[in-house]
């Protein structure tokens, strides 16, 4: 059995939804990582009562491990170590050093603060610098330290007790989990592998009609934990299972590549904007936009370092841009419309000509809602991706969804023929 855990997201602004929570997701990738399973997730606000019941609910359902996150402010309502402290049975400390350390990280902000009471400011570096008697101290990110308690006596989960704000959260978890108690609360326990397969251009059904030939075929099947869903209009299939159930996986593999050897992509965790970046490297890209207004340009550059081959986009929703910036023939637009196979190559060319570039892509749609007509209904795209030695690929898909998932999903099509294209000539 994996170790098993839980996560309790704090913080009235949250609960309300005035924030989303980062946090519960974030946690849940990192725990995933190391093979702990995660059984819940649950918000609640700032009051210390209901956070105390969710540590007993977490406790009476048997949980190794419960992460907290938010409530560590220097004001008096922020509880969250005093709940954790009692929960597990512990008198709280004042600590010295760190009220020292504390003080020196504030000394600089109060500085900047004229107004800042110094009494004030001290009584908030004091509460924050006492902590739980037992367990570990966290050194703060920002001004709060963390916590890793584990129960003084008796069974229960070792609470990780981190900040709310999801820089300084981040931050202190590699800290946590290099504590003798995270390890306790966590170790001893089988860890699992994990395999991510990605495939586009498939419906869900279909792999739901090969995992049950899987069934059949695949000795040790019910070792393997899968589970599939879709997003971003691909199909994710995550498996789990412990490192004795190898043979299973290798052969699930087999039957998956075997089925669907034109649509799976990734085998080995990497998404398609992974394989794009790789691809562009040492090409240099330029995008003309229409419907999806600039949302390709700010997914390729999303990673640091992809200023070596974006070179930049056009976004012309009108005619007018599409014909000055991009170079479009007005006669084009007026005898096909603007959304349409041939525009979106022309300002494909358009991208490549005016920036010197080696790969341009065009994109005109209509994303709705109201735009359509009966030819060209709301979800109609045309995308042309094209190489500057004269390699097109061109597709015109309907694509479902309301406004936001037709654009999202425009640029994931993008992304694909991009990559059809690219590898095709690499
Ligand atoms: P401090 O009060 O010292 O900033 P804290 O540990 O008390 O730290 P909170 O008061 O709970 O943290 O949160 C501070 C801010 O951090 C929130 O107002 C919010 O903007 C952000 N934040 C907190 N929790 C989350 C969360 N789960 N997801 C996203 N943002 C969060
Ligand atoms: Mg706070």
């Amino acid at each position: 059995m994996s170790a098993r855990a839980g996560i309790v997201v704090t913080g009235t602004e949250v609960l309300s939804g005035r924030v989303r929570d980062a946090n519960g997701p974030w946690l849940a990738e990192r725990l995933l990582d190391l093979g702990v399973e995660l059984a819940h997730i649950v918000i609640v606000g700032d009051r210390p009562e209901d956070m105390a019941a969710q540590l007993r609910v977490m406790r009476d359902q048997g949980l190794d491990l419960v992460i907290t996150s938010g409530g560590l402010g220097p004001t008096a309502d922020d509880l969250t170590m005093e709940v954790v402290a009692r929960f597990n049975g512990h008198e709280m400390r004042f600590d010295a050093e760190l009220d020292a350390t504390i003080a020196a990280i504030v000394a600089p902000m109060a500085r900047r603060w004229r107004q800042a009471d110094p009494e004030a400011v001290a009584a908030g570096t004091r509460k924050q610098a006492t902590v739980p008697d037992g367990g570990a101290v966290l050194q703060p990110v920002g001004t709060a330290p963390g916590a890793v308690v584990p129960p003084a006596a008796g069974a229960g989960p070792t609470v990780v007790v981190l900040p709310g704000p999801p820089r300084e959260l981040q931050a202190m978890w590699a800290d946590a989990v290099a504590t003798a108690e995270f390890h306790a609360a966590t170790g001893g326990h089988t860890t699992y592998r994990q395999h991510t397969l990605r495939l586009f251009g498939i419906p869900e059904s279909e792999i739901a009609a090969t995992l049950r030939v899987a069934e059949r075929e695949v000795d040790g099947f019910d070792r393997l934990e899968i589970t599939t869903c879709l997003r971003r209009a691909e199909v994710e299939v995550v498996t789990r299972y412990e490192p004795d159930a190898e043979q299973s996986w290798d052969a699930l593999l087999d039957v998956i590549r075997g089925r669907h050897r034109d649509t799976l992509f990734s085998t080995d965790g990497t998404t398609i904007d992974d394989q794009v970046a790789k691809l562009l490297t040492g090409r240099r890209i330029a995008l003309a936009e229409s419907c999806t207004g600039g949302l390709l340009a700010a997914r390729l550059t999303e990673r640091p370092g992809s200023s070596d081959y974006v070179l930049g986009g056009v976004v012309s929703y009108s005619n007018h841009a599409k014909e000055s910036l991009l170079g479009v023939d007005p006669e084009l637009i007026e005898r096909l419309g603007a959304v349409s196979p041939e525009v979106a190559e022309a300002m494909a060319d358009g991208a490549l000509s005016r920036f010197d570039a080696d790969v341009g892509v065009g994109i005109t749609g209509v994303a709705g809602p109201g735009g359509g007509t009966e030819e060209k209904p709301v979800g109609y795209v045309c995308i042309c991706v094209k190489t500057g030695d004269g390699q097109v690929l061109a597709a015109d898909p309907r694509l479902p969804g309301d406004r936001a998932e037709i654009r999202d999903r425009s640029t994931t099509v993008a992304m694909h023929m991009l990559r059809w294209l690219l590898q095709g000539s690499s």
